[in-house]
């Protein structure tokens, strides 16, 4: 059993395709997403059919809550209500409504998934520290926790203390615990534009980040053609 553990696609076809690839070449059993599927990239139609199809666990991204409601768009960066406005009106009834009823956390084996954090999963905060993760880390009932929103891969572990590792090779030990950021496949904000997930194996209890190349240059023609901003292009080349 080998699974791909990926999410915050972001509409982003080229580079979810990239990820599948890699995955498959990878002899991935399982697929797991972390949400945020749709959002600020040009293709959230294909993107939502392609998980959908994959009929794999899902949780849902403040980006696909916000895409699949009609509310309006106070506390979203002025960036980011564009791109949702624009992402609106290219799903189907159909799609709104799978992203609605996408769940907020959820447990796949023996680990757990969440878009945000799991003290208040539907506040969408951020984990960017070790007091952020000690909160989580309170409502986390399983070893490891996957989690995605903040498009910056790293993992705290939780033993005596709280402490960030940055994540290459994770060996997952006994006795701790670990809430792992698998970074963004589809906008990555670590200041690398490659695309981002994650390989977990349970029999080695490895986890392993992936970077890949994909077709960056298409995906920023698409977001230009979309009319969308010129700055969601540019932004994917920075990975920020
Ligand atoms: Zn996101």
């Amino acid at each position: 059993m080998r699974f791909a553990i990926f999410g915050d696609i972001h509409a982003n076809l080229e580079a979810l395709q990239a990820v599948l690839k890699d995955a498959e070449a990878h002899e991935v059993t399982h697929y797991v997403c972390m949400g945020d599927v749709v959002g600020y990239n040009a293709n959230p139609h294909e993107c939502v059919k392609i998980i959908q199809d994959l009929e794999c666990p899902v949780v849902k991204g403040n980006h696909d809550e916000m895409a699949s409601l009609e509310d309006d768009l106070t506390g979203f960066n002025p960036l980011a209500e564009e791109a949702i406005n624009w992402t609106r009106q290219q799903l189907t009834p159909e799609d709104k409504q799978w992203l609605r009823d996408l769940k907020m956390v959820r447990q796949v084996r023996d680990f757990t998934i969440v878009h945000a954090t799991l003290d208040t999963p539907h506040k969408w905060g951020y984990v960017f520290n070790q007091l952020d993760a000690a909160a989580s880390f309170n409502y986390q009932h399983t070893q490891i926790c996957f989690y995605g929103h903040t498009h910056a891969p790293r993992a705290y572990i939780r033993d005596s203390s709280v402490k960030t590792v940055v994540l290459d090779k994770l060996q997952i030990e006994p006795g701790k615990k670990y809430f792992v950021n698998v970074g963004s496949v589809g906008q990555p904000r670590d200041g690398d534009w490659h695309a981002a997930y994650c390989l977990y194996h349970p029999e080695r209890q490895l986890v392993e980040l992936r970077r890949l190349e994909y077709d960056i240059w298409t995906a920023q023609d698409k977001i230009v053609d979309a009319g969308l901003p010129q700055r969601l292009a540019d932004r994917l080349a920075l990975g920020k």
